[in-house]
C-alpha cells in the first residue's frame, strides 16, 4: 500500500494572497495622503543577501511602497553604520527600515538591532519588540516567526494543546517563534530543542508539528515524524552549491502536511515585513 502523499503547505501562494491585500491597504494609506516608505540597508557583497534584498524590493514595487536602497561597503566602521541607522530613525518620511542580517564580522549585530527605533523596526528584532513578545504585549513580531504562525493558521492546523517541536533556539527564528506559538490564544506546548539537546528524535516523534530551523541538511528524517504530523522546514543550507533543506525528501511519505523542499517560509517572511510596513505607515 503506497503511503499517502503530505498537504503542501504553499506559502509562496498564502504569500501572493496577502500581497493582494496589502495592496489594498497601501492604496488606502496613499488615498489619505500617506506613501508608505521603507529603506533596505545591505552592507558587503553577499550574493544571497543582496539577492533577498532584491526580491523586498520586488515585492514593494508589486504593492506600491516605496524603497530606498542604502549600500554600503563591508569595510565600513560601526559608527559608520550607526551614523545611517541615525539618520533613517530621523528622516520622517522614512516608515520602517531594516538591516539585512547576516553582517560582515567586525560589526556587532545585536548592537546595530538596537540602534533602529523600535517603531520603525518592521524585522522585529530590536529587544524592545522581542520583549514585547514575551511581555504579550503588541509590537512587531520578528517576521519569519509571524510567517510560520500564519501558514500553521491557513491550512487549519490545530494549535492549541499542540505538542511542537522547534529545532534550533536561534534569535531570528526558533527562540521568538517558542513564545509566539505558546502565547495564550494560541496555546501551543512548545520544545525547544537546539546542538546540546539529547535525543532529538524521541522528541520530534511525539510532536504534533516539527518546525526545523537549523540549517543542517537532512536532518528531520521519516523515522523522526508521527505519522500525520505537520512538518515545516526553515532551515536554509547549501550542499554542493544547492539550497537544502532540513526535512529529507522521504517525511513526504510519514507527514500530514509538509513544506516544499525549495521551502515556503521565505516570500511569507517577506509579506509579514511589509505587513509590519504599512502597520508602521499607519501608526506614525
Ligand atoms: P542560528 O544559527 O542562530 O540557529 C541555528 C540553531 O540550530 C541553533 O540554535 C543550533 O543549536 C541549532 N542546531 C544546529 N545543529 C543542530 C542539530 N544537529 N540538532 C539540533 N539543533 C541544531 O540560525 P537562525 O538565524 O535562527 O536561522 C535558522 C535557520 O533558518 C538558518 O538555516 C537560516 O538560514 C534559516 N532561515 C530561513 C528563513 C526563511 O525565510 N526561510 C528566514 C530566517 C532564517
Amino acid at each position: 500500500m503506497p503511503h499517502p502523499q503530505a498537504i503542501l503547505l504553499d506559502g509562496d501562494r498564502l504569500a501572493e494572497r496577502l500581497q493582494g491585500e496589502m495592496k489594498a491597504d497601501a492604496a488606502q494609506l496613499i488615498a489619505r495622503g500617506i506613501q508608505p516608505k521603507l529603506a533596505t540597508v545591505l552592507v558587503g557583497d553577499d550574493p544571497a543577501s543582496a539577492s533577498y534584498v532584491t526580491r523586498k524590493h520586488a515585492d514593494c514595487v508589486e504593492i506600491g511602497i516605496m524603497v530606498e536602497d542604502v549600500r554600503l561597503p563591508a569595510a565600513i566602521t560601526s559608527s559608520e553604520l550607526l551614523a545611517t541607522i541615525a539618520a533613517l530613525n530621523a528622516d520622517p518620511s522614512m516608515h520602517g527600515f531594516m538591516v539585512q542580517l547576516p553582517l560582515p564580522s567586525g560589526l556587532v549585530e545585536a548592537a546595530m538591532l538596537e540602534a533602529v527605533r523600535p517603531d520603525k523596526d518592521i524585522d522585529g528584532l530590536h529587544p524592545i519588540n522581542l520583549g514585547r513578545l514575551l511581555a504579550g504585549q503588541p509590537g512587531f513580531l520578528p517576521c519569519t516567526p509571524a510567517a510560520i504562525l500564519t501558514l500553521l493558521q491557513a491550512y487549519d492546523i490545530p494549535l492549541a494543546g499542540a505538542e511542537v517541536a522547534i529545532v534550533g533556539r536561534g534569535t531570528l527564528v526558533g527562540r521568538p517563534l517558542s513564545m509566539l506559538l505558546s502565547q495564550r490564544g494560541t496555546d501551543a506546548t512548545i520544545t525547544l530543542l537546539h546542538s546540546h539537546s539529547r535525543n532529538l528524535a524521541a522528541t520530534t516523534r511525539r510532536a504534533d508539528i516539527i518546525i526545523s530551523a537549523a540549517g543542517i541538511p537532512d536532518l528531520i528524517t521519516p523515522e523522526m515524524v508521527k505519522p500525520g504530523a505537520a512538518v515545516i522546514g526553515v532551515g536554509i543550507s547549501y550542499v554542493g552549491g544547492t539550497m537544502t533543506s532540513d526535512i529529507a525528501s522521504g517525511v513526504a511519505n510519514v507527514a500530514g502536511w509538509l513544506t516544499p523542499p525549495h521551502g515556503s517560509v521565505g516570500a511569507l517572511t517577506r509579506a509579514m515585513l511589509l505587513k509590519n510596513l504599512l502597520c508602521a505607515a499607519a501608526g506614525q
